[in-house]
Formats: C-alpha cells, sequence, structure tokens
C-alpha cells in the first residue's frame, strides 16, 4: 500500500504507525483492528482504515470496500470468542452522531444476555409524500456523490 495519509493529532493514525499502543487482532496493508479501550461490550473491537479520513462519506469506494471486506470476518470472530449469539455492527459520523474520535471507525459489538449496551430506537412515520420526497432527494445526490468519486 502507498503510505497511509495521516493527520499528526490523529490517535487511530498513531496507533496505525506504532507510536501508541494497541491491542491488535488483525491487520492488513489497508485496514487494522484493535480492541476497544473502553468496551461497551466484552469483545469491542474497532475496524478501521489505515488511511486518515474523518467521515466515511470521504472515503474513496475503492477504500471504504477494503475496510468493509473485513468485516464478515471480524463479526464473526467476536461473535465466537465471546459466545455472543448477535453482534452489532456501529459506525458514527459527525459529533452529533456520537463521533468522538475523528477516523473513521468501525465498532464491532458482541451481544450477550445482560449486557448493558443498548439501543434508543425511536421508530417513528412520515406524513404523507414526505418519505418519498426524501428518497426522490437522497437519489438524486447519491448520483451527484457519484460522480465526485
Ligand atoms: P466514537 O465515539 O468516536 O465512535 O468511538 C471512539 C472509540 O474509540 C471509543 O469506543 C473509545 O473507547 C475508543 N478509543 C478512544 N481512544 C482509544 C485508544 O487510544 N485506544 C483504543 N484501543 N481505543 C480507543
Ligand atoms: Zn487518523
Amino acid at each position: 500500500m502507498d503510505s497511509p495519509q495521516r493527520d499528526p493529532d490523529c490517535i487511530f493514525c498513531k496507533i496505525v504507525a506504532g507510536e501508541i499502543p494497541a491491542t491488535k487482532v488483525l491487520e492488513d496493508d489497508q485496514v487494522l483492528a484493535f480492541m476497544d479501550i473502553g468496551p461497551v461490550a466484552q469483545g469491542h473491537v474497532l475496524l478501521i482504515p489505515k488511511h486518515h479520513y474523518e467521515r466515511i462519506d470521504e472515503m474513496p469506494p475503492a477504500r471504504a470496500g477494503a475496510v468493509l471486506s473485513q468485516l464478515p470476518a471480524i463479526v464473526a470472530a467476536a461473535g465466537l470468542a465471546t459466545g455472543a449469539a448477535g453482534v452489532n455492527v456501529l459506525q458514527n459520523n459527525g459529533r452529533i452522531a456520537g463521533q468522538l474520535v475523528p477516523h473513521v471507525h468501525f465498532h464491532i459489538i458482541p451481544r450477550l444476555p445482560g449486557g448493558a449496551f443498548r439501543f434508543n430506537w425511536p421508530a417513528g412515520e412520515y406524513p404523507e409524500g414526505r418519505m418519498d420526497e426524501l428518497a426522490g432527494l437522497i437519489r438524486q445526490n447519491i448520483e451527484k456523490e457519484a460522480k465526485t468519486k
């Protein structure tokens, strides 16, 4: 791989460079996975691209693909290692979405009975026409994005 683009102030770039320690579970030329230092569940793993991108929407699709290609193995392994029958994959973009570390990362969170990790999932509904309106805008913006990448 070309040497990772990095942000000198980024803690995950420092982990990639070996400048601060991490307990690694998987590494290839483009990605790294390591144990979360503040686990919300036993076996909580973080999967990151070696290149510094703050948010997933900034990533070239091929680089995002390289990260996602490792996801099935890590999800399976974290589940097997902990005996969890289910695993959540969570990826936060932006402060309002809960992102504290500004380097793209996927949380792999095994779910065991009695675990403290919870979702608030306030399923709602759309007023007449709003879902189609938003879907149209999302389709338009996907096309626009595809042209920029
Ligand atoms: P975020 O809130 O940005 O989605 O999640 C950041 C995650 O990174 C948190 O779960 C936090 O525990 C983890 N984290 C922050 N600093 C370090 C670190 O230095 N080493 C490791 N292994 N994990 C970290
Ligand atoms: Zn970084």
